[in-house]
């Protein structure tokens, strides 16, 4: 596909700074608002940057109309003033303004009389926005928003879009910059289907830029309007098209067929001390059926935490392997990595599989050893983390790769993996249990097989919200636990020193809360105590972690590294310290690193009032329910999509237009429609497909364009 910018395009990604008015200081704060560090702000980064509420001042019939809620605007003629009386200079200043139908009072604290003769001297006729209330029956508004003589006041003023902001920068300002880029872009071809315009009243990509930015009726008020959904679908059509293309190059025409023997199948299965669960059978099978065609597999299996992902995983590799072809895992971090090696390769070795792990914290030699057994084709399932994406990473005949928590890995690097071998079979996993509305945006691209039945004999986790001021008694319960036997994590948040300095966060230095109590619980239980945080050195981040998982401690105190994958069968109880920072998601991760074992375990959420309704909220449904996809759409309820899937650190294509807790019926709609464009246009060449080409450099999904030819 040609991947050429349409030169129409040009002015849409001219940078900000070329406009009259922004000099280098504005620019800058243009960059930050824009959330541009490399690359200066384009005028389509403002275009793009919409309001997300309206403030209606279009101006009021008359005094006698003007609604008691709200602001309202209107135009009154000044008709006395009332300074405060001398001596008392707390005493409002108040000025009697009104019209035909009754007047207004306007009060005034703390500002010179001077200053407020001026700007509204006798008589004159002023535009005056603000609320309005009744006191003693009188019409009162206190500190107007604002003053305008008449001939200022024009009807684009009239619908004050407000947007999010930087500190530095005004809506006003934004607006006016927004306005000044409106002029310079050039007229695009329509992309969007005619009747599905028509059918919900769209304007044109133009028009719903200039509408919501230059909004001329209170209709205009985002995120419901029609100029705000057109421009939400368009970002959904850009992702679900872009994943349409990435899918066909992923799939390819044709893919390998990996049909296993089921040799080592039978020795794996034989060995296990359980029967798999009908969903852990089922996702197996959906797997099978993939690899086995000539299509590549592009999978994704979804699991709560402790759903059993890791044995399906497994099965799966060994069919790659009696294939005659080597299979690779990768794992978000160093600790998941030499988890799933420590349990996998015991498992896989019994049954005659040669298994290796690299990371990147392997010696040269270790690593050299690897890659050459590797290529030779003698290590049959390799195990690691971003070290298996370097370029002198050869296997001999790499057949299925699977990736354990996708949200963290980016589509770019999936590509990277599959291009370690010829049409690998791609099984994505992750334990976040996503929504199914979220699962089509995302991974749309992706077949699904879901782990929806935890294996049997777990027991239920209690969990109790505990108020912090019972610390106390909850460190007395902990010793009481340990004494007879338990295990206990222990997990503490980063507190960032400087969280309350506006301005300063990124300075901000950590505070390592987990440091501090994990010294108290020492001095508290000597011996017994351990420590794991993301900053300590590897060697002994694995060491804390396998004194615990042997007994030879018995608390762990943490931060959220252990977060995925630590497991510990026997540890059954959970203390999470300010759980009311903690998001919905993390929270439930977290506490699924207990309830493992056949022990009953307890989660304690220590909280700190007060507590804001939302933190209230999500507490409150984490001691309700266990059932992880049912937290996620509370989450998903609770905050919206945006971070989720904690698209910040995972680099994943996120929506900065498109809310899904709001446009979810959009999606559906974008989905079908990139279906069909692409099927019918998969070159995007028709006219329809040479305007869709725009839309996908408008939203940044052009590297679909830029893909090599399926083949
Ligand atoms: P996940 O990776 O989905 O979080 P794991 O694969 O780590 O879950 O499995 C959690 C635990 O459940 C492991 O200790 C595993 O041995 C055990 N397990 C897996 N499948 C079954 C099953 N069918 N019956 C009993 N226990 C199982
Ligand atoms: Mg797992």
């Amino acid at each position: 596909m040609s991947s050429l910018r349409p030169s129409a395009l040009d002015a849409f990604f001219a940078p900000l700074e070329r406009l009259a008015g922004i000099g280098p200081k504005l620019g800058e704060l243009f960059d930050k608002l824009l959330g541009r560090t490399e690359g200066k702000a384009r005028l389509l980064d403002v275009l793009l940057h919409l309001p997300v509420d309206l403030v209606d001042r279009s101006l009021s019939p008359s005094i006698a109309d003007a609604p008691s809620e709200g602001i309202v605007t209107i135009k009154a003629t000044v008709e006395a003033h009332k300074p405060a009386p001398p001596g008392r200079s707390r005493a409002p200043a108040r000025v009697i303004v009104g019209d035909d139908t009754g007047d207004v009072t306007l009060v005034f604290f703390r500002l010179p009389q001077k200053q407020l003769e001026s700007m509204l001297p006798l008589g004159a006729t002023r535009i005056i926005s603000g609320k309005i209330e009744l006191f003693d029956g009188l019409r009162q508004m206190v500190h107007p928003e604002r003053i305008l003589p008449v001939a200022k006041f024009s009807a684009e003023d009239a619908f004050e879009p407000i947007y999010p902001l930087t500190e530095g920068l005004t809506s006003r300002r934004v607006q006016n910059v927004a306005k000044a880029a409106l002029e310079k872009i050039k007229p695009l071809p329509e992309w969007l289907d005619e009747t599905l315009m028509t059918r919900h009243g769209w304007p044109g990509f133009a028009t719903a830029l200039q509408r919501l930015h230059v909004p001329r009726s209170f209709e205009d008020r985002a995120p419901d309007c029609p100029a705000y959904k057109r421009l939400a679908y368009d970002e959904l059509l850009a992702g679900q098209l872009a994943l349409q293309i990435l899918r066909a190059r992923e799939k390819g025409p044709r893919g390998r067929v990996l049909k296993g023997t089921g040799v080592l199948r039978e020795k794996l299965l034989g060995a296990l001390p359980y029967r798999l669960t009908h969903a852990q059978e089922r996702s197996l099978q959906e797997i099978s059926a993939d690899m086995e065609s000539d299509e590549r597999m592009l999978r994704l299996l979804q699991g709560d935490v402790g759903a059993g992902k890791t044995v399906v995983a497994l099965l799966a590799m060994a069919q790659a392997v009696e294939a005659g072809a080597q299979a690779a895992l990768m794992a978000p971090t160093e600790i998941l990595a030499r988890q799933h090696f420590d349990r996998i390769a015991p498992m896989a070795e019994a049954a005659g599989l040669r298994c290796a792990l690299l990371t990147g914290r392997a010696g040269s030699a270790e690593r050299n050893s690897v890659l050459k057994r590797l290529a030779a084709h003698e290590i049959d399932i390799l195990i690691g983390t971003h070290a298996l994406f370097q370029e002198d990473v050869v296997f001999a005949d790499l057949g299925l790769a699977v990736v354990d928590e996708q949200h963290r890995f980016g589509v770019h690097q999936r590509l990277a993996l599959a291009k370690k071998g010829a049409a690998v079979d791609l099984l994505v996993m992750t334990a976040t249990p996503i929504p199914r509305t979220l699962v089509l945006g995302y991974f749309g691209d992706l077949d699904v097989s879901a782990l929806d039945e935890k294996p049997p004999g777990r027991k239920p986790i209690d969990t109790r919200l505990v108020s912090a001021e019972r610390l106390e008694d909850v460190i007395a319960g902990v010793g009481r636990a340990i004494h007879a036997g338990a295990q206990v994590y222990w997990v503490c948040p980063l507190v960032k020193a400087s969280e309350n300095e506006p301005g300063n966060a990124e300075e901000g230095r950590i505070l390592m809360n987990v440091e501090e109590r994990c010294h108290a619980l020492q001095r508290r239980f000597p011996g017994k105590v351990g420590m794991v945080h993301g900053q300590m050195p590897g060697p002994e981040k694995d060491a804390a972690i396998a004194a615990f998982a042997s007994g030879e401690l018995a608390v762990l105190v943490a931060t959220t590294v252990i977060e995925v994958g630590v497991d510990v069968p026997q540890a059954s109880i959970m203390v999470i310290e300010e759980a009311q920072h903690f998001g919905l998601a993390q929270l439930h991760q977290l506490r699924g690193r207990v309830g493992r074992g056949a022990e009953k375990s307890n989660a304690i959420l220590l909280y700190s009032a007060p507590l804001s309704e939302n933190a209230r909220a999500r507490l409150e449904i984490m001691r309700e329910t266990e059932d992880g996809f049912r937290i996620a759409e509370e989450d998903l309820r609770l905050r919206g999509e945006g971070d989720l899937l904690g698209t910040r650190q995972s680099g994943m294509p996120g929506f900065t237009i498109a809310r899904l807790d709001i446009h979810q019926d959009l999606l559906k709609i974008a989905r079908e429609d990139a279906i069909l464009i692409y099927t019918r246009d998969p070159k995007l060449e028709t006219p329809r497909g040479e305007a869709l080409r725009h839309l996908l450099y408008l939203f940044e999904r052009d590297a679909a364009l830029k893909l090599p030819e399926a083949g």
